[in-house]
């Protein structure tokens, strides 16, 4: 089963959207298999959003993802990237639909609540960078054939 890497930004904590937030991704049938609450490090902010590192944005972004809790999650299911990507939404939050996290809760460009993982070789680098693997619960919900059927 697809494993993908989500990221509740600071925001979401600052604006106690945590609860509501993963709730959304338990109500779509992915499976929580890694959940902690981290204050990323600059080198951890900087490693995750290497890829953007040239980007004028990029020292924001990286003040952004220090000023406080993460919650970081690793979660399982059918095409879990893909069905994580369609539940955030467009990285803008006003070109984000409603319905979506980012269309219903954000209004920036920057803090848009939540990161997932754009690839399955991606997730597997980003899951690898924010989790030990001890740190992560192989096991089955006992709905799965209901869900994922
Ligand atoms: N970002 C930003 N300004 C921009 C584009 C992106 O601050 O013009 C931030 C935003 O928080 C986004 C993150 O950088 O989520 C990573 O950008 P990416 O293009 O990977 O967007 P995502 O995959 O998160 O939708
Ligand atoms: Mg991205």
């Amino acid at each position: 089963m697809e494993r993908t890497l989500v990221l509740l930004k600071p925001d979401a904590s600052h604006r106690r959207l945590v609860g509501e937030l993963i709730g959304r991704f338990e109500r779509k049938g992915l499976t929580v298999v890694g959940l902690k609450q981290v204050l990323a490090s600059k080198e951890l902010a900087e490693k995750h959003y290497e890829a953007h590192a040239a980007r004028p944005f990029y020292p924001s972004l990286i003040s952004f993802l220090t000023s406080g809790p993460t919650v970081a999650l690793v979660l399982e299911g059918r095409e879990a990237v893909a069905a994580v990507r369609g539940l955030m939404g467009a990285t803008d939050g006003i070109k984000s639909p409603p319905g979506t996290i980012r269309g219903d809760y954000a209004i920036s460009i920057q803090n848009n609540l939540v990161h997932g993982s754009d690839s399955v070789d991606n997730a597997k680098v980003e899951i690898a960078l924010w989790f030990k693997a001890e740190e992560l619960t192989a096991w089955q919900t006992t709905d799965t054939a209901w869900v994922a059927g």
